[in-house]
């Protein structure tokens, strides 16, 4: 078998806690080798790289944190996404319990709701999750 290049072992690096089948898989990608699943693990645990696999935030590529389980993101992002849809709802709250109900300011508001809504319910499909509407 080939020895392995400096880039080979900065692949086992990087892709090591998307478990073995990942780094075999950008090994024949990116280097045009082909390593077995065994002689990946003998490797990995010669330059003590773990190949064990560990959650990683689709959104921001955090790696071994909790995702949470309704819509698959790190705490950070959920965070984020939800206090920003939450924010534009206020805004838009204030602007009625003003009675500022129509002109260009309120329609910006009642848009930007819309835009950080589709936004989250399109997270929620791309990650096959529940969306607001079917959790109830
Ligand atoms: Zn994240």
């Amino acid at each position: 078998m080939s020895a392995w290049t400096v880039r080979q072992e900065e692949i086992l690096r990087e892709y090591g806690h998307l478990g073995v089948e990942a780094v075999a898989e950008r090994l024949e990608r990116e280097c045009g080798v082909r390593r077995g699943k065994y002689a990946i693990a003998m490797h990995a645990s010669r330059i003590h790289v773990s190949l064990a696999t560990r959650p990683t935030c689709p959104e921001c590529g955090a790696i071994g944190v909790r995702l949470n389980k309704a819509n698959g993101l790190c705490p950070e992002c959920s965070l984020r996404l939800r206090v920003e849809e939450e924010r534009a709802f206020n805004e838009l709250l204030e602007a009625e319990a003003a009675g500022r109900t129509d002109g260009p300011e309120y329609e910006r508001l009642a848009r930007e709701y819309d835009r950080m809504r589709q936004r989250n319910s399109r997270l929620c499909r791309r990650y096959g999750l529940a969306s607001k509407r079917e959790r109830g």
